[in-house]
């Protein structure tokens, strides 16, 4: 195995348990290490840790923690590219985009929370109501807050969730995905280095079942979750029933509108990194690209051009833009979406398909490799356009632009076209008219939304989804108001109190 044995972290220890599972290196297939998966004893002793720790983290001044958490970004820069590497065994990326992406992202929003603590973000309001009356509300931490990962971006969602978290003077119970554990430890490890007291970031390994006891256990105060729809809907139905907190960052199909205006070349690198980074493995992917009709045989011809730049290859090569799926069973759901796309919905196959990628210099055919796949002439009720596939599928959907006898303009069409999903992600225009750009923005019904650029999510950016993609949102400003509960205090100077008993 190239890594020893992954322990759970409680109270500021490593902690053995006796049942494992085994971590995959998803570019060949090999295991990378044994994992220790949480029994109940355990979820409970990383609850009742991170219990003990709350009284002392969450009345330690914001400044305090903020040194702390500031200690724990400069490591995470200066370990960038080890963690990076470990990331890229994990998770099947390529290093080039771990190195530069993954830590630095979760670091940056790490430091964007210590320092807005520091700098009066938890301060309240104050309200002066009548000459002898104010109202202030205050801001306190939840408690013990479980933190339940997804395997796309291991670190960065651990970094998100913990970095507001511990910074409001919460504690934390993390779980991460069992496809990618290897983060979690040495995030612990470089926290309690850091000088984060012990308790105050715990971590429990395991699938959904442990996922479920941290969710349903009575001492955890707000979960944290970035998943599928499908699983976030149980979560929160779980969580619902013990009235905890949540935050959901869910799944998406989002929109990408190219307006007919709108420079060729940037729109097809926007779609291309809307659809091919990361191996299409991106909940903000715009996997649904309208083109108008028109410019659709040029815009098919520039992305097969530029589709030669999407290189497979060693991961750790920094030409290599172009990882393996992360997992068997990720990759078999990604190939039967393919087929369906061929042999149900009809789609026509632009590139790539569902056959095994040509042999390849730094390719070992055992990993969970599969083509860059373009359908064009796509429609909205096929089922390649309708669900989330999160693998590197991008779907063509032609627009007409002229004005039909039931809508008022094309674009009427076309936003409704683009708002005909259950879910609310993400959405993306391309177009020189700024003008027009803002308008259409105005319509999407998402979360996030880009104009004339796809995928930034900078620690600035408060991130969340509309409808079944999500509830709450992470980084920002906004993002720390999900990790506090306010108080609203009215103080009367008036030296009475006003009373309908006072008098017969
Ligand atoms: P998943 O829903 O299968 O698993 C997510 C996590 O939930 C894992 O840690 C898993 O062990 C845990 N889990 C499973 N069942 C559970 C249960 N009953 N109770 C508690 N926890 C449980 O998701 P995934 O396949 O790991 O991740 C891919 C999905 O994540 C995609 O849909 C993607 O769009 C989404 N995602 C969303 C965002 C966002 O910010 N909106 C970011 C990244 C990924």
């Amino acid at each position: 195995m190239k890594y020893e044995r992954q322990q759970l972290f409680i109270a500021g220890k490593r902690h053995s348990t006796s049942e494992t599972f085994l971590s995959v290196d998803p570019s060949c297939n090999k295991p990378l290490a044994e994992i220790c998966k949480a029994d109940k004893p355990a979820v409970h002793a990383a609850v009742e840790a991170g219990k003990r720790a709350f009284p002392s983290w969450s009345a330690t001044p914001p400044i305090s923690r903020s040194r702390i958490l500031l200690r724990a970004v400069a490591l995470l820069r200066q370990r960038n590219d080890d963690l990076a590497r470990i990331e890229t065994h994990d998770t099947g990326k390529p290093f080039s985009e771990t190195s530069t992406v993954d830590i630095a992202t979760g670091a940056d929003v790490l430091e964007y929370y210590a320092n807005l603590i520091a700098s009066g973000g938890l301060n309240g309001e104050t309200t002066h109501l009548r000459p002898d009356a104010w109202v202030y509300t205050t801001k306190a931490p939840l408690g013990v807050c479980a933190g339940i990962g997804a395997w796309n971006y291991p670190i960065q969602i651990a970094l998100w969730k913990s970095a507001p978290c511990l910074a409001a003077g919460n504690c934390m119970v993390y779980k991460p995905s069992e496809f990618t554990p290897l983060h979690a430890l040495q995030l612990a490890e470089l926290y309690a280095e850091a000088g984060l007291p012990p308790g105050v970031f715990n971590v429990v390994q395991g699938a959904g079942d442990v996922g479920a006891l941290l969710t349903s256990h009575p001492g955890i105060a707000k979960v944290s979750f970035t998943g599928q729809v499908s699983t976030g809907s149980k979560v929160a139905s779980a969580a619902a029933a013990g009235m905890k907190y949540v935050t959901m960052e869910l799944g998406g199909k989002s929109p990408c509108l190219i307006l007919p205006d709108a420079d060729l070349d940037s729109a097809v690198d926007g779609a291309m990194m809307a659809n091919f980074f990361s191996t299409g493995q991106v909940c903000t992917n715009g996997t649904r690209v309208f083109v108008p009709e028109s410019m659709l045989p040029a815009f098919e011809t520039r992305l097969l051009a530029k589709m030669r730049h999407i290189r497979a290859g060693d991961l750790m090569d920094p030409a290599t833009n172009f990882g393996p799926l992360v997992s068997r069973v990720h990759r078999d759901k990604v190939l039967a979406y393919i087929r369906h796309g061929l042999e149900t919905d009809g789609a026509t196959l632009l590139s790539g398909g569902p056959s095994p990628p040509p042999p390849t210099p730094g390719v070992n055919p055992a990993g969970f490799w599969v083509r860059p796949t373009i359908f064009t002439n796509c429609t909205d009720g096929m089922r390649i356009v309708r669900e989330e596939i999160f693998g590197p599928v991008m779907c063509l959907l032609p627009y007409s632009t002229t004005t039909t006898r039931t809508t008022t303009s094309y674009l009427d069409a076309l936003i409704a076209r683009a708002n005909d999903t259950s879910m609310g992600l993400a959405a993306g225009v391309f177009t020189k008219d700024l003008d027009l750009a803002h308008k259409v923005v105005a319509r999407l019904e998402a979360g996030i939304t880009w104009v004339n650029t796809w995928g930034e999510s900078p620690a600035e950016m408060a991130v969340g989804g509309w409808k079944m993609s999500g509830l709450g949102v992470e980084n920002g400003r906004r993002g720390l108001e999900g990790w506090v509960r306010n108080k609203s205090t009215l103080v009367e100077m008036g030296g009475s109190v006003g009373t309908v008993f006072a008098k017969l």
